[in-house]
C-alpha cells in the first residue's frame, strides 16, 4: 500500500508565489500517486503563519475549490519553525509519512520522489540536500557555510546544506513530539530523534515570486538559536578560557610582586590600563554568552505552548 503523504508548506505573507506554487504541489501530488510512491489520499497542508496579506484567504478558497488542499493558520506569526512544527504535528495523526518544503518554489519538488523512494527501502528521515549554492548571493553562501562548518565545530549535530525539505515519517514525528523545547531548530532536533536516515540532493533554484522573510537579523537570529539551544561548547569554552586567563593573571602577579620586591617597580599606568581593558572586556564577553544560556533556561521554564491553531479548513 502505498503511503498517505502530507506535504508541509509554512507561508507568511506569500500570496504572490502561491498561486503559481499551489499547482504544482497539487501536480507532484498526482504524480506521486500515479508512480505508487504515494497513496492518492495525500493531502497538501499550508500553514499560514499569521500573515497579513491575503494568504490566508487564498488558502481558504483553495482548500475550497480542491479536497487535496488543507489549511490551518496560526493565531500569529510565530516564525518559520514554529510553523512547520505546527503543520507536521497537525499532519501526523492523519498520514504516513510528511515532506515540509517551503512555498516559494526554490526547492525542487521532484526530489520527493526519490524521498519517497529512500522512505520505501526504510529510511524514517530523508534529508533534502542541496548540492550548490549558485542562486544564493556570495555573501548568504559564505555566511551559510561558514554557520554550518561553525555548528559542527560546537558539536552540533545538523546535515550540512540542509533546509527545512525534508520526509519525516509518522513515527519519528510521534517521538518529535516530546521535545518540548521552546527554542526550536528543528535542523538540529530531527537528527536527535534518531532513526533511519538518508540525504537526498537536488539543485536549490531561486524564488518564484515575492522575497525573502529572511533578513540578515533574522538569519543571525536563527544562527545563534541554532548554537545555543544545541550545544552548551560555548559555555565550556568561556571555562577553559578563564582557567587560562587566571594561569596568565596568577604569572602576571608574580612577576608584578618579585619586581616591585627588587624595588624597581615603576608606575605603570599602561599596563594597568591593559589588564583591566582585557579583563573586563573577557567578562563582559563571558557574561553575555551566559546571558544567552540563562535566557533560554528562563523561556524553556515557561513551557508556554509552541502553536496556538486558531483556525482549520476542516471540521472534525
Ligand atoms: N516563513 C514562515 N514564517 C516566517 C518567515 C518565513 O512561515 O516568519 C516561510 C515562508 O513563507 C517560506 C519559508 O518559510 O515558505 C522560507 O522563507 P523564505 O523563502 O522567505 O526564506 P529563504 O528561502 O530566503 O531563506
Ligand atoms: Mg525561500
Amino acid at each position: 500500500m502505498a503511503p498517505v503523504l502530507y506535504i508541509v508548506v509554512p507561508c507568511y505573507n506569500e500570496e504572490a508565489v502561491l498561486p503559481l506554487t499551489a499547482p504544482l504541489f497539487l501536480k507532484k501530488l498526482e504524480e506521486l500517486a500515479a508512480k505508487g510512491l504515494a497513496s492518492d489520499k495525500s493531502r497538501v497542508l499550508f500553514v499560514n503563519d499569521g500573515s497579513r496579506d491575503g494568504t490566508w484567504e487564498l488558502i481558504c478558497r483553495l482548500a475550497k475549490e480542491d479536497e487535496r488542499v488543507l489549511g490551518i493558520s496560526q493565531s500569529r506569526n510565530r516564525g518559520h519553525q514554529n510553523a512547520v512544527l505546527a503543520g507536521l504535528m497537525e499532519a501526523k495523526e492523519r498520514c504516513d509519512v510528511t515532506i515540509s518544503i517551503d512555498c516559494d518554489g526554490q526547492d525542487n519538488l521532484d526530489a520527493m520522489d526519490r524521498m519517497l523512494e529512500e522512505y520505501a527501502s526504510g529510511s524514517e528521515v530523508v534529508y533534502g540536500v542541496r548540492d550548490n549554492r549558485d542562486t544564493d548571493s556570495f555573501f548568504k553562501r559564505t555566511t551559510a557555510q561558514g554557520y554550518y562548518k561553525f555548528l559542527a565545530a560546537m558539536g552540533a549535530e545538523v546535515v550540512y546544506n540542509h533546509a527545512d525539505y525534508r520526509l519525516i515519517s509518522s513515527r519519528v514525528l510521534q517521538e518529535l513530539a516530546g521535545f518540548r523545547e521552546v527554542n526550536l531548530y528543528l535542523r538540529g532536533l530531527v537528527p536527535l530523534v534518531g532513526f533511519k536516515s538518508s540525504c537526498v540532493y537536488y539543485k536549490r533554484a531561486e524564488r518564484i515570486a515575492g522575497e525573502s522573510h529572511y533578513p540578515l537579523g533574522k538569519m543571525l537570529g536563527l544562527a545563534v538559536d541554532g548554537i545555543t539551544s544545541l550545544s552548551v561548547k560555548p559555555l565550556r569554552l568561556i571555562t577553559g578560557f578563564g582557567v587560562f586567563v587566571a594561569f596568565v593573571s596568577f604569572i602576571g602577579v608574580l612577576w608584578a610582586l618579585i619586581t616591585a620586591l627588587c624595588g624597581q617597580s615603576v608606575p605603570g599606568w599602561a599596563s594597568t590600563t591593559c589588564i583591566v581593558c582585557f579583563v573586563s572586556g573577557v567578562q563582559l564577553i563571558s557574561l553575555g554568552i551566559i546571558g544567552e544560556y540563562v535566557g533560554k533556561i528562563y523561556l524553556e521554564t515557561k513551557q508556554r505552548p509552541r502553536y496556538i491553531i486558531s483556525q482549520r479548513t476542516w471540521e472534525d
